[in-house]
């Protein structure tokens, strides 16, 4: 069984070498007396919060253990149950390891992000995008934004990290609505694939732009209704004063903060004051009843091409680190997959 190890507790940006490769033989069963599933690993998501894991610092989740597999969200198949619920063969989604098989107690449903395990349901799309379109970036850019920022037809929406695993969904959500929405990235070709493939009015490379102020007055000069926060810091700060009254904020990451010592950035916070804005930090597993509603919603929308999605895929364990620590530098191009096994 090849895993990746967490090698020991960081600070800063995140390295590869802060994880490892190891390989050990096991059995292919579940132990007698394990009240779990044994499942091979297909898909491994990239996530951004697994960095808050890295470090000794609590946020809503416990550290991971140095010496031990990283954990996250990833598709698999159960290849042997002592479990009533789950029976071989059967597809899953939910918190696995970031290795070829795992055992696992199975707990129901998405209400945090160090357990819980989902049966896949529907099998005629692609099934890496259980890590993400039909997964927990997609549970929570539909919580955030239709649920959080009570979107109205015409309103005007900014997205940041805009063709990332979260953000390339909001944008198309708002445009199913008819809101005009502008996106930011970090590169020409993600601003390419902003306007060109993920339909959003207008994009632009915030390392680009100098003046954002310049930039937010340029794209809105009427100000901005909502925005969908992916990044903080001192974009934040700089759209607190483009908001227009009334606005909405859905605070999904502040990923420009998650390597930093001293978080920076917000010096305009009584702009909730002045222009009465609605900000709101959210976690998706608070909004996990909400998922029934959300495949509903929106597998027609796939399967009539109305909402597309972009992954990059690497392949096997080996490409984890490299592909988990470029989640921080933007090298990831959507979203962000690890493919140990396609079945
Ligand atoms: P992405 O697929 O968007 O990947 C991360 C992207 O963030 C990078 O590609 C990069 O894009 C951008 N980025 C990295 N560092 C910085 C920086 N210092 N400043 C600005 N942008 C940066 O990730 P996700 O879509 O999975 O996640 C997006 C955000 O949503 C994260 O903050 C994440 O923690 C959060 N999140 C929150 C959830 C919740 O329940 N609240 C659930 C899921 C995600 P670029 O090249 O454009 O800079």
């Amino acid at each position: 069984n090849k895993q990746l190890i967490f090698r020991d507790y960081v600070t800063g940006l995140p390295k590869e070498s802060d994880m490892y490769v190891t390989t050990s033989t096991i059995k292919l069963k579940v132990p007698e007396g394990f009240h779990g599933v044994l499942v091979k690993n297909l898909y491994l998501s990239c996530d951004p919060y697994m960095r808050l894991r890295m470090s000794r610092v609590e946020g809503y989740s416990s550290s991971y253990t140095p010496g031990a597999p990283l954990t996250g969200y990833g598709v698999a198949k159960v290849l042997d149950s002592r479990h009533p619920d789950y029976k071989v063969g059967d597809l899953v989604w939910g918190i696995t390891g970031w290795e070829e098989y795992s055992l696992i107690t199975p707990t129901e449903g998405l209400k945090s992000i160090e357990q819980g395990l989902k049966k896949i349901q529907h099998t005629d799309v692609p099934l890496s995008y259980y890590t993400g379109l039909l997964g927990m970036p997609g549970i929570s850019a539909y919580a955030g934004f239709y649920e959080l920022c009570s979107p109205k037809k015409g309103e005007y929406v900014f997205v940041s990290a805009a063709s990332g695993a979260v953000g390339q969904l909001v944008g198309q959500f708002a445009k199913l609505l008819g809101c005009y929405v502008i996106g930011s990235a970090g590169s020409k070709e993600k601003v390419d694939l902003l306007k060109n493939k993920l339909g959003y009015d207008d994009a632009f490379n915030y390392k680009e732009e100098h003046d954002l102020d310049a930039a937010l007055k340029r794209y809105f000069p009427e100000g901005i209704d909502i925005y969908f926060d992916n990044v903080g810091g001192k974009t934040l700060d700089t759209v607190l004063v483009n908001m227009r009254v009334h606005g909405r904020i859905a605070v999904c990451g502040m990923i420009s903060q998650y390597n930093v010592h001293q978080p920076e950035g917000v010096q305009n916070l009584a702009c909730l004051l002045f222009k009465r804005i609605h900000m709101v930090g959210f976690a998706f597993f608070d909004h996990h009843h909400l998922y029934p509603k959300f495949i509903e919603t929106v597998l027609p929308y796939i399967k009539e091409g109305k909402i597309v999605y972009v992954e990059d895929m690497v392949e096997g364990l080996e490409s984890g680190p490299a592909a988990l620590v470029g989640l921080f530098s933007g090298r990831n191009v959507g979203k962000q997959v690890v493919v140990v096994a396609r079945e």
